[in-house]
């Protein structure tokens, strides 16, 4: 019989976020989530207990640490966008890495462990070779991924000084939506290919941009590794329990090992809606590798993780369901 645990979801109300908490919920956990509702929504979340709070308030934290243990901090709040991290660096440093040391240091204080962070792909910048392993260099090129290395040193180095250990998980590209269309992605604003293609469909914005037709792939447009938001939170669980069971700080790439151009997931939503989707040429977007897929190998074999959903149309028809029936 499994035990019931006491989880902390920063950041629970955004996308992957308000995954992780129905997936905890699923699997019997108790769920406190914290989240300041700067980007997130509060009717994302279906069920857990709600504080509206800044990650980065050791007040706010202090307060929540000393009224209940946790067994477990899973960390998802962050800004997430490469464009406007190279405009404004300081906002992205001061949210993504002095809020997180905050964070870390207080649990380190209070004596919370086994946290749970959102990395990124984006660590690794220009890729040398794919599929990307951990092996891979990280050598970011843009204060985003800058911002998710920075972590990821810190983490390590707070588990060789203090014991605190934690595990971080690089995802690809997190798409799809829960099965029952109850939540699913809803950024604002949008920049992400898949829900901005469905809302093209939808004619609720004009023709979708394709960045860039001329790279060095089969059919010139960029490559990148889906995969469903649902099998990312099966891994965030599996890398709670193996922390549970004394598993030693790491780092894990989470993809499905499987790369398609922008044209192919155009297709795929075509397939999946039965309408085209109108499309216009635009230029290239700074900073984005023709071709970025993860070796998922170390997170299958430490974890014993496997992706329920990896068919790219499954993902494009799950976060089709809900763009049809979300808020907005
Ligand atoms: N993309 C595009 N038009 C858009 C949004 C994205 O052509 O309006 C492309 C983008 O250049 C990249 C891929 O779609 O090759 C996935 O981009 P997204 O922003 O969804 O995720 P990222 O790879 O940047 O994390």
């Amino acid at each position: 019989m499994k035990i019931s645990k006491n989880i902390l979801v920063i950041g629970g109300c955004g996308y992957i976020g308000s995954h992780m908490v129905k997936c905890l919920l699923d699997a019997g956990h108790k769920v406190v989530v914290l989240d300041d509702l700067s980007t997130g929504f509060r009717d994302s979340l279906l069920g857990g207990e709600f504080i509206a709070g800044d990650f980065g308030n050791r007040a706010v934290l202090d307060d929540l640490f000393s009224r209940q243990p946790f067994d477990g901090v899973l960390h998802f709040a962050s800004l997430i966008q490469v464009g406007e991290s190279v405009i404004d660096p300081a906002r992205y440093y001061s949210c993504n890495v002095a809020k997180t040391l905050t964070l870390i240091d207080t649990m380190k204080q209070h004596g919370i462990g086994n946290l749970i962070f959102s990395s990124t792909a984006a660590v690794f910048g220009e890729p040398e070779q794919v599929p990307i392993d951990e092996k891979h260099p990280r050598l970011p090129i843009n204060p985003y991924g800058m911002t998710k290395h920075m972590v990821e040193i810190m983490l390590r180095d707070f588990d060789r000084a203090y014991g605190l250990r934690s595990v971080a998980l690089r995802y690809f590209n997190a798409a799809g939506a829960d099965p029952d269309a109850r939540i699913g992605e809803r950024h604002q604003p949008e920049t992400h290919l898949i829900p901005l293609a469905l809302q093209a469909v939808l004619g609720r914005r004009p023709a979708l941009s394709v960045f860039g037709r001329d790279y060095p792939t089969p059919d010139g447009t960029c490559i990148r590794d889906y995969i469903h938001v649902d099998d990312l939170c099966d891994a965030h669980l599996l890398a709670l329990e193996y922390l549970w069971n004394g598993g030693a700080t790491i780092a894990f790439n989470l993809g499905n090992g499987a790369g398609f151009s922008v044209q192919q997931v155009l297709d795929a939503v075509m397939d999946v809606t039965g309408a085209p989707v109108p499309v216009q040429n635009a230029p290239k977007r700074e900073g984005d590798p023709a071709r970025l897929v993860a070796d998922a190998a170390l997170a299958k074999a430490t974890l014993g993780w496997s992706p329920r959903y990896a068919d790219l149309k499954t993902i494009v028809r799950h976060a089709w369901q809900w763009e049809q029936r979300r808020p907005h």
